[in-house]
């Protein structure tokens, strides 16, 4: 391809996020001749950004990460015009017609919510759209231009998995956040390798000696100093930083003798096959209360620092799997999280993956290609790229055509979506939440049945009306006014913010098994049939969603997905083969 240098120079380019992968694209980009660029992101440096996002240094850290990245790039080029901004891409300002300023939108994300707003407005605003993602040694770059190829959301993308360190340390708001915790965190820097890094180190911990134990301390002595750093005076140091808390809810702290331990353990442990049979909480399914996840945390910390270290964490290891369940739970009172059975944590038990700067650089080599491609206007040459080590041919790279747009697909194609639910015990708090908000990524719904407004969301609504509408949130669809919302009820769901319209059909089911589907609702394409096929779809291009380019804890199951991903691509060998014979 022969490079225009003076279209590349005056290219309009939105980068959003200066991540793992926001640092590489921002240099490649400028390296590239790029002279256009603006960028966004929301999070501050953290120490545990600086081994990969080589844009920053020490001493960065709680420094914008979109204004520092400026700064840096701006070193090296500097005849780059870099606009900056520390903000969510999700905010009101940045509409379809902020998007329509851009030749090419390029996307280095951590989370499918932002994807998918993202991916929504780019349609409104009918700007091609460069995707990516990676996950330890594994990436992807997508290309999305309305009506010409599939966006974003024409797959399924698997519920995702993955979760960045400075949510698990420092803004959990899932029990899983919690358990992860619990498990690759505090179990590790307790009892694992002592000459570990962790990232639990952070200079108020190494400074108070919060993590060691001190010499002739009694193991219980050092459990409820422990007790008292962790749920206590680490959460009332973040309750300093204000900028945290802007949009989310203060954690509280807890104390020793809020929970019932001062005093509670003055003679020797009461000798127990583990910690919780010692305190008489036999019952795996039973959920403890925060006075006696305190003191199992004491009991199980003070059996397991007596043990050898390293102690490898091991979910059938009763002491190990008591002491992440107690933790789990004592941050959950911390973060006012629902609290988990010792039954339910073990269910709840991952690997980590690890973030790495090459696939990273790789995959934002990638898109800087793509979008060289596209302000070409190439856009015919555009593919997908898959960063994937091939199990025949040993390549890396696995090129694949665009996919055509998904006529089942709500948020190009406008088709419609189905919710399955109880309408008698279904809210319609649940139904903004859980599904929209939570299921469908909307982002400010408001939802019309019938000629009634049944939610709206906003800034501009007055008292009465959000009064109103948290009111109904209460009630059950089938009691909603206007006769109830039932089986085949068509609700329109709009989102301004988005610019994303569709309908939702709903139809009731009345018996709901907890065990298959705990969520009480399933969301599907009108037709069944249909569905499953899309959901076959989305493991061949599974990569394109649920990974993040930073720091994340990988379930296994994800990597179960690959595995089918790399199968179909022996398929796609033999197929060209049988090509090329023919
Ligand atoms: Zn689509």
């Amino acid at each position: 391809m022969e490079i225009d240098r003076a279209r590349v120079a005056r290219a309009r380019v939105l980068a959003v996020g200066a991540g793992g992968i926001g640092c590489e694209l921002l240099k490649t980009l400028a390296l590239h001749g790029f002279e256009n660029i603006t960028t966004m992101d929301l999070d501050t440096i953290d120490v545990s950004n600086l081994n990969r996002q080589f844009l920053f240094r020490k001493r960065h850290v709680g420094m914008s990460k979109a204004e520092v990245a400026r700064e840096s790039v701006m070193k090296f080029q500097p005849r780059a015009t870099i606009d900056a901004t520390r903000a969510n891409v999700k905010e009101a300002r940045f509409d379809k017609e902020y998007f329509k300023s851009f030749d090419v939108v390029l996307n280095g994300l951590d989370n499918l919510e932002a994807r998918r707003h993202v991916n929504r407005l780019c349609l409104a605003a009918e700007v091609p759209l460069v995707e990516s993602g990676t996950t330890g040694y594994k990436g992807q770059v997508t290309v999305h231009e309305r009506r010409t190829c599939a966006c974003f959301e024409c797959t399924e993308k698997p519920t995702p998995k993955s979760y960045p360190i400075c949510t698990l340390r420092d803004t959990p708001d899932k029990p899983i956040h919690c358990v992860v915790y619990a498990k690759e965190l505090l179990f590790s820097k307790l009892f694992g390798d002592v000459n570990t890094e962790s990232d639990l180190d952070e200079q108020e911990a190494i400074e108070a000696g919060a993590f060691r134990r001190n010499e002739g301390e009694t193991g219980t002595d050092f459990a409820e100093r422990v007790f008292a750093y962790v749920f206590g005076s680490k959460i009332e140091g973040l309750l300093l930083k204000d900028d945290m808390w802007k949009s989310r809810a203060k954690p509280t702290p807890l104390t020793t003798s809020g929970v019932g331990l001062d005093g509670a353990f003055t003679e020797t442990l009461p000798d127990a096959k583990s910690a919780r049979r010692a305190h008489g909480l036999l019952d795996t399914h039973a959920v403890w209360n925060t006075s006696e996840c305190a003191k199992v945390f004491v009991s199980a910390t003070a059996r397991l620092i007596e043990r050898e270290r390293p102690v490898t964490f091991d979910k059938d290891d009763d002491d190990a799997m008591e002491f992440v369940t107690a933790v789990s739970n004592l941050r959950s009172a911390n973060y006012g999280i629902p609290a988990q059975s010792l039954f339910d944590a073990k269910g709840m038990a991952g690997n980590i993956v690890h973030a790495v700067a090459t696939t990273n650089a790789i995959v934002s080599g990638l898109i800087v290609i793509e979008a060289l491609k596209i302000i070409h206007n190439q856009m015919d040459k555009t593919r997908y790229t898959f960063v994937l080590e091939h199990p025949s041919n040993g390549r890396f790279l696995q090129p694949l055509s665009k996919e055509d747009p998904n006529p089942k697909c709500s948020v190009c194609s406008n088709a419609r979506v189905e919710l399955v639910c109880n309408t008698n015990k279904f809210t319609k708090g649940d139904l903004i939440k859980k599904v929209l908000k939570g299921r469908l990524s909307v982002h400010a719904p408001s939802v019309m049945f019938g000629s009634s407004q049944i939610h709206e969301t906003g800034d501009d609504l007055d008292e009465d009306e959000v009064e109103h509408y948290e009111a109904l949130d209460k009630r059950t669809l089938s009691a909603l006014p206007g006769g109830g919302v039932v089986n085949g009820t068509i609700l329109a769901v709009d989102d301004f913010s988005q610019e994303f319209t569709f309908e939702l059909m709903v139809t009731h089911r009345e018996e709901w098994d907890e065990e298959n589907d705990p969520d009480g609702f399933i969301i599907r394409g009108e037709d069944v049939k249909a569905s499953e096929a899309v959901a076959e779809e989305a493991t061949e291009t599974e990569a394109a969603g649920a990974k993040d380019d930073d720091e994340v804890l990988l379930m296994d199951d994800e990597i179960e997905i690959t595995d089918v991903k790399r199968a179909r691509e022996d398929d796609d060998d033999a197929k060209a083969s049988k090509k090329q014979r023919a």
